[in-house]
C-alpha cells in the first residue's frame, strides 16, 4: 500500500482470527485483499492472547449440546441460529482450516487422538488446546499464511481512523436520495502521520474488543474499541454492549501489567483470600467455593477489594493443590510470566485482580457478518454482535466464533464483487475527498492525554464495571460526555497519531457501553444491576 488512494475488492481492518480467517477465504477465491493493522507486528492480537483453547467436537457430542450450552451461558437470550450455525460448521472449520492446512499444533493425546479438554460450563470435553497458549500458535500460523498468500497484501502500524460511507463523504446531492452504503476506510500510517484513502467494494471491521476502557483488563493494548467508535459515528447499529464479561482473576501489579491467570489454576486447587488472609469465598459460595462461575468470583473479588481497601486479593496454589501436581509443567506459560515479575506459583501467593475480559456485544450482524441495511460493510470477530453470546459467554467460544464468520463473511464478499453490484461506485468512488488535516496542528500534551484515560478508566470501572447501579450508570454517563465533548474539541486541534486516535474512539467506546448499561434495567448474565 503505497500510494495515497487505494482500490481494493476487499479492506480487512484486523489480522486476528476473524480479519485473518474473512481474508484467506476471500482471496482464495481471487479477491484483492488489503489487510490493515495497527501493531506494528500482525501478530500482537488478542488471538495472540488467548491462553485455554478453542471448541471443537467432544466424544458422543451432537451439535446440539454444544447449542444447549451456549444457550445457557448466554442466559437465554442468545439467538439460536447464530449458535447452531457455529455447532454445525465450526468444529470441521477448526479440522479443515486450522490442523490440516495451517498446520497448528494442537496437542494430541499419546495415541494420536487431538486432546480435548473441559472447562466451565461445557458438557463434554471439546476445547483444543496447545499447552496454556493456544491462541499464540493459531496467530503465528494465521499471520504465516496471510503474509505468504498472493492475493493478501498486509500492512501493519496502519490505523483505521474511519469508515468512508456514501452519506458522510459523498459530496454529490445525489446522496441524499441514495440508500448509504460503507465505501472504504481512511487509514493512519503510524510512521509519516499521512492519512490514504483505501476505497472499497467490502469492507470488514475485524477490530477485536474493548478492554482497555477499564481500569483492568486481560487484552491487549489493541483493545480500544476502535470499531465500535467507528460504527457508531457512522451510525451503524450496535447491540448488547453492556454484557462485557470480567475474568475473576488478572495478575495485578501496581505498574498497571496484567496477564490472564486461567481458571484452570484454581482448578487445580488454588485458593482466593483477601488481604487479611481470609479464605473469602466460604462467605459467597459455601458449596462451589474457587469454583464458582466467573460472574460471582468476580462480583466476590470485588465486594472484598472494597471492603478491605486492598488493591487485590491473591490466589494461593502454593500452599493449596491437588496431590502430585507438577506446577510448572502444568502452567508453563503463567509461570514464565510470574517468574519475570519475580515470583513463583509454587511458592508465593499472587496478588489478582478481576479484568474486563470479553465484550459480548457489537456491531450487529448476520450469519454472514453482514452488517443489515448498510452494504459494503461486514464485522467479524469479538467486535460484532452475532447474538451468539446473549447476555454472557460460554468459555472458549470467541476464537470459533471469529473463525466461522470470519470465513463466511469472507465467502459472502466475493459473492458481492461477483454480482457486480457495486461496480456503478465508480464515479462515486472518483468524489470522495481527501482526508482534511487543516487546522489539526497541536502536538499531544502526555499529561492531559494520560489523565483523560485515567478518568475514563476509573469511571468505566467503578460505575460501569462488575457491580452496577443506576445511580453509578447516570454519573458515569454523565461524567463520561463531559470528557466526550472536551476529547472531541482536543481532537479536532491535534496531529493525528494513534495515541490520539485511540483516546477518541476510547471515550466514544465507554459513552456506548454506559449508555446501554444505563438502558437496560433488567439485571443478568454479565450485565450486574443492584438496587
Ligand atoms: C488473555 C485472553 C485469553 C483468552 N482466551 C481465550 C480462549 O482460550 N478461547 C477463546 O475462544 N477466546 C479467548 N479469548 C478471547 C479471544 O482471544 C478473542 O475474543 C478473539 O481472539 C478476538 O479475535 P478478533 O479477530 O476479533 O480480534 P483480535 O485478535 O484482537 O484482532 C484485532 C485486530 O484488529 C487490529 N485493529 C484494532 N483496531 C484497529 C484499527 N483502528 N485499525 C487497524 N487495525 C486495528 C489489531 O491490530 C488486531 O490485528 C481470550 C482473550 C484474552 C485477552
Amino acid at each position: 500500500m503505497s500510494s495515497a488512494v487505494d482500490v481494493v475488492d476487499l479492506l480487512v481492518i484486523g489480522g486476528g482470527i476473524a480479519g485473518g480467517s474473512c481474508a484467506l477465504r476471500a482471496a482464495d477465491c481471487g479477491l484483492d485483499v488489503l489487510t490493515v493493522v495497527k501493531s506494528a507486528d500482525p501478530r500482537n492480537t488478542a488471538t495472540e492472547w488467548a491462553q485455554g483453547g478453542i471448541v471443537a467436537e467432544g466424544d458422543e457430542d451432537p451439535p446440539e449440546l454444544l447449542v444447549e450450552d451456549i444457550l445457557e451461558a448466554g442466559d437465554h437470550i442468545g439467538w439460536p441460529e447464530a449458535a447452531e450455525q457455529l455447532a454445525d460448521m465450526g468444529p470441521d472449520l477448526v479440522m479443515e482450516l486450522l490442523v490440516d492446512r495451517l498446520g497448528v499444533p494442537f496437542d494430541r493425546e499419546p495415541n494420536g487422538d487431538m486432546a480435548k479438554g473441559v472447562e466451565a460450563a461445557h458438557s463434554r470435553s471439546r476445547i483444543l488446546h496447545v499447552g496454556d497458549a493456544t491462541g499464540y500458535a493459531i496467530q503465528q500460523k494465521l499471520t504465516e499464511a496471510l503474509e505468504a498468500h498472493e492475493g493478501i497484501d498486509v500492512v501493519s502500524a496502519h490505523m483505521a481512523v474511519d469508515l468512508i460511507t456514501r452519506s458522510h463523504h459523498d459530496p454529490h446531492p445525489s446522496r441524499a436520495y441514495s440508500p448509504d452504503r460503507v465505501l472504504g476506510a481512511y487509514i493512519l500510517d503510524e510512521d509519516t502521520g499521512e492519512v490514504k484513502t483505501v476505497l472499497a467494494r467490502c469492507t470488514i471491521l475485524a477490530t477485536g474488543g474493548l478492554g482497555h476502557i477499564f481500569l483492568h483488563t486481560t487484552n491487549p493494548p489493541s483493545a480500544t474499541g476502535d470499531g465500535v467508535a467507528m460504527a457508531f459515528r457512522a451510525g451503524l447499529p450496535i447491540r448488547n454492549l453492556e454484557y462485557v464479561q470480567f475474568h475473576p482473576s488478572a495478575f495485578f501489579s501496581a505498574q498497571g501489567d496484567r496477564f490472564l491467570i486461567s481458571e484452570a489454576v484454581r482448578g487445580e486447587g488454588a485458593w482466593l483470600l483477601n488481604s487479611r488472609g481470609e479464605r473469602f469465598m466460604e462467605r459467597y459460595a459455601p458449596d462451589k467455593l474457587e469454583l464458582a462461575p466467573r460472574d460471582e468470583l468476580a462480583r466476590a473479588i470485588h465486594e472484598e477489594m472494597a471492603a478491605t481497601g486492598h488493591p487485590c486479593v491473591y490466589l494461593d496454589l502454593a500452599n493449596h493443590h491437588r496431590e502430585g501436581l507438577d506446577i510448572e509443567g502444568r502452567f508453563p506459560q503463567i509461570h514464565a510470566f510470574l517468574r519475570s515479575r519475580n515470583l513463583d506459583l509454587a511458592s508465593d501467593p499472587i496478588p489478582v485482580v478481576p479484568a474486563a475480559h470479553y465484550s459480548c456485544g457489537g456491531v450487529l450482524v448476520d450469519l454472514d457478518g453482514k452488517v443489515p441495511d448498510v452494504p459494503g460493510l461486514y464485522a467479524v470477530g469479538e467486535v460484532s454482535c452475532t447474538g451468539l453470546h446473549g447476555a454472557n459467554r460460554l468459555a472458549s467460544t470467541s476464537l470459533l466464533e471469529g473463525l466461522v464468520w470470519g470465513w463466511k463473511a469472507g465467502a459472502a464478499c466475493v459473492q458481492d464483487v461477483e454480482a457486480g453490484a457495486s461496480s456503478e461506485l465508480d464515479p462515486v468512488y472518483a468524489r470522495i475527498p481527501p482526508w482534511d488535516s487543516a487546522g489539526c496542528e497541536d502536538e499531544v500534551d502526555p499529561v492531559l492525554f494520560q489523565q483523560d484515560w485515567n478518568s475514563i478508566r476509573s469511571t468505566m470501572w467503578n460505575y460501569a464495571g462488575i457491580v452496577r447501579t443506576q445511580r453509578r450508570l447516570k454519573r458515569a454517563c454523565n461524567d463520561l460526555g463531559y470528557l466526550g465533548h472536551r476529547i472531541e474539541r482536543f481532537y479536532r486541534s491535534t496531529r493525528l497519531s494513534r495515541e490520539l486516535l485511540e483516546l477518541r474512539n476510547g471515550i466514544v467506546t465507554a459513552r456506548s457501553v454506559a449508555e446501554a448499561a444505563r438502558r437496560n434495567t433488567v439485571s443478568r448474565g454479565c450485565h450486574y444491576l443492584r438496587e
